[in-house]
């Protein structure tokens, strides 16, 4: 039985946060700070992605093409490392349009600015143990569509979370209680009960990242604040990181 109504009460009203709309375009940067370690020896192509780089995405389609082109770059060793000079720093002192909110994990090895080969001031990040969230946490994932307009939301799960497998492993023992991480095996329990327990511990925790990915997904899209953003357009999306090939997929 999925567990919702306690995490629907755990995940209960957000409030407080006023929407005032997209906030001023970024200063476009100067293509000096685009050049970018391991860029194209091509100036043609340098000169195109640093204009892709400077314009944000205003639409949930253009946001996710932006993510995923800069997937590639990474998958492939071909990351620019957008926006980190000085220059890039600096004008964004006193304004920000980040154009996607990346809800992820915390593990060390899917750092959303790096899978996306995206720079400062473009993406809003929280991160948490395997993607759970309560109020608090939720506020901060609704807050950058709320409060400065950004377009997308896309929950990360990824290829060998240690915060589900702990899960899958605390569930299927039926573990007692003096478990330090039973939050976090109370809030993924949803995606434990959502699939079918094989015994194949790897078939079964790769089963339920993707579950897990999807339920926030879908709890995600429940928050009251987020009706009006959705109803102009925000979309809440759920992906998977492929640590082996550098890749991301959506989920669906
Ligand atoms: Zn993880």
């Amino acid at each position: 039985m999925v567990n919702n109504s306690l995490k629907s009460s755990r995940r209960g009203l957000i409030s407080g946060i006023g929407a005032v709309g997209l906030g001023a375009a970024l200063t476009a940067c100067s293509a000096d700070d685009q050049g970018g370690q391991g860029g194209s020896a091509d100036p043609t192509a340098a000169s195109t992605d640093a204009a892709a780089t400077t314009t944000p995405p205003t639409t949930a389609t253009e946001a996710w093409d932006r993510l995923v082109e800069g997937n590639a770059r990474w998958a492939a060793g071909e990351a620019t490392h957008p926006n980190t000079t000085p220059e890039s720093r600096e004008a964004l002192l006193d304004t920000q349009s980040p154009w996607a909110i990346v809800f992820g994990c915390v593990d060390s090895r899917v750092a959303p600015e790096l899978v996306f080969d995206t720079g400062n001031g473009e993406l809003m990040i929280v991160r948490t143990a395997g993607s759970t969230f309560d109020e608090l946490v939720a506020e901060s994932v609704v807050y950058g569509p709320l409060a400065i307009g950004t377009p997308l939301v896309v929950v990360l799960g990824h290829q060998h979370c240690g915060a589900v497998t702990h899960a899958y492993e605390a569930l299927h023992a039926d573990a007692e209680d003096d478990d330090p991480f039973d939050e976090i095996v109370e809030a993924i329990e949803p995606a434990y009960e959502a699939i079918e327990d094989t015994g194949e511990e790897e078939t079964d925790v790769e089963a339920m990242i993707r579950a897990n990915v999807l339920l926030v997904v879908e709890d995600l899209k429940k928050q009251p604040e987020f009706a009006d953003p959705i109803a102009n357009g925000l979309e809440i999306v759920g992906a998977y990181y492929s640590i082996e090939t550098g890749l991301v997929e959506r989920v669906e």
